[in-house]
């Protein structure tokens, strides 16, 4: 089981989910506290971001453990935009380590992680192709199909996780899925986490309901919210995704649907 995290808001740095937090996922690559799959996130690590500049988004991804990349702390400091995704990784027994094989995947503006493990037959009719044999890129590859059509980034996420966990009733896929504007995840078999980030020291009640909520300090605000595999510190505020659910956060609010 690997684990992710995203950023929608104001600017930030990537160093916001890897480094700077107290159990970002520079630690959770070694260290992770929710993890019911695999011990460590060694197998490689990725994160994605936008550059105003550049049409699609900029992404590193390495097939080696987090913590041996040197050059990686001042990329991630450096690299700023209001929408991240980073992720790390412990490959599913039998999956390939490869550079292909490690999240986040993209196509187009979308990037992609998942956490878990899928039959690839599950897949097969959802996508020709994929650039790894690893599972992820298969459901990555389903997702970016659906992209292709035209479909909205929640639903292409929904459909192929209600379509590959019917046919797998083992599958677990937690996906985290960005576009630029807008973050969207599911809750499939494994944990998740949600916290709105606001300029000032107020946030909502723990436990207050997700539904309809809007995000505690949009874009505009100079908040935003972040999502991630298991709480990235130990601050007043994640609250749990439910299972079975997909996630939207937008500038126009946090939006929770049962799958
Ligand atoms: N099955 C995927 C892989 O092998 C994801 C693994 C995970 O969530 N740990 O990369």
């Amino acid at each position: 089981m690997c684990r992710h995290a995203a950023w929608l808001g104001a600017p930030r740095s990537l160093a916001s989910l890897i480094h700077e937090p107290e159990h970002g996922l520079l630690r959770q690559s070694y260290a992770p506290r929710m993890q019911r799959h695999g011990r460590v996130n060694a197998d490689g690590f990725g994160m994605g971001w936008y550059d105003g500049s550049l049409p699609e988004p900029v992404r590193y991804r390495r097939a080696v453990p987090m913590w041996t990349d040197a050059n990686l702390p001042a990329l991630a400091h450096a690299a700023r935009s209001g929408c991240l995704l980073a992720a790390v990784r412990t490959a599913t027994v039998g999956m390939p380590i490869e550079e292909t094989a490690t999240a986040p995947f993209t196509d187009g503006p979308w990037l992609l992680s998942h956490n878990g493990r899928v039959a690839r037959d599950a897949l097969r009719d959802l996508a020709d192709d994929a650039p790894s044999a690893c599972d992820s890129a298969w459901v990555a590859a389903a997702v970016f199909a659906r992209r292709r059509e035209g479909r909205p980034l929640g639903e292409s996420l929904a459909e192929v996780v209600v379509h590959a966990g019917a046919k797998d009733p083992g599958a677990r896929l937690n996906l985290l899925a960005c576009d630029g504007a807008a973050l969207a995840a599911t809750t499939w078999g494994d944990t998740l986490f949600l916290r709105a980030d606001l300029p000032g020291p107020d946030l909502p009640p723990p436990g207050s309901s997700l539904l309809g909520s809007q995000p505690q300090g949009s874009p505009h605000a100079g908040g935003g919210v972040l999502v991630a595999s298991e709480p990235l510190d130990d601050r007043p505020g994640w609250r749990a995704v439910p299972d079975r659910h997909l996630l939207l956060v937008s500038a126009g609010g946090v939006e929770l649907q049962p799958l």
